[in-house]
């Protein structure tokens, strides 16, 4: 039963941690923007109701947001934990979240912060761009993203590093190598992973 965040400025590498992590941990690995994006290919109503603010490297309104999370983590598979990638991101968000928790009875175990230079992650994402085509990893979008990031999000780590649960791990170098550094950092915290990969 492990309940872990990812939080991180875009481009630090979060998404694929992430599924390192949950396959590790046999945990589902939940990320809003997935379930963002998802919704904008498939033109769904919320899909066109957030698709003006993600392209915009804006974020979504929090109603919006707490609302995905509050029923994707109310999903069977979620009970017995889950990773949050992107979830929470503004303090309305985690005030979210926290009720959540409190009414499950259950609580985090670690926030794993993962860090990067912004030219190293600005060229991440440029490279993304090329790859994936994201309509948001654009130069400007990028910029507007890491100012976002830095404005709203940021100041959660405060939070959560009050509170005990940060883990801060460097995001630079090779996939396998950051994963292992997280593991690593999770043990030492008595959170051992259940699945070796
Ligand atoms: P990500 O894939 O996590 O970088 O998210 C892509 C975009 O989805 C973000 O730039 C936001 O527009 C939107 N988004 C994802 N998660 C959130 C969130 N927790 N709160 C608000 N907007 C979000």
């Amino acid at each position: 039963m492990t309940r872990l965040l990812l939080i991180g400025p875009p481009g630090a590498g979060k998404g694929t941690q992430a599924s390192r992590l949950a396959e590790a941990f046999a945990v589902p690995a939940v990320s809003t923007g997935d379930i963002f994006r998802f919704n904008v290919k498939n033109e769904t109503a919320l899909g066109l109701e957030v698709k003006a603010f993600i392209d915009a490297g804006a974020y979504v309104p929090d109603s919006l947001t707490n609302a995905i999370v509050k029923d994707r983590l109310g999903e069977a598979d979620a009970a017995a934990g889950f990773l949050l990638d992107g979830y929470p991101r503004t303090t309305d968000q985690v005030a979210e979240l926290e009720r959540l928790l409190e009414s499950a009875g259950t609580k985090l175990d670690a926030v794993v912060l993962i860090t990067a230079d912004t030219d190293e992650v600005v060229a991440r994402l440029l490279k993304r761009a090329e790859e994936q085509g994201r309509a948001d990893d654009t130069a400007d979008v990028i910029r507007h993203r890491m100012d976002v990031y830095a404005e709203q999000t940021a100041p959660l780590i405060d939070v959560y590093t009050s509170r005990g649960l940060v883990v801060t791990i460097d995001g630079l170098g090779a996939v396998d190598a950051v994963t292992d550094r997280i593991l690593e950092a999770l043990a030492e915290r008595g959170l051992h992973a259940t699945v070796t990969i």
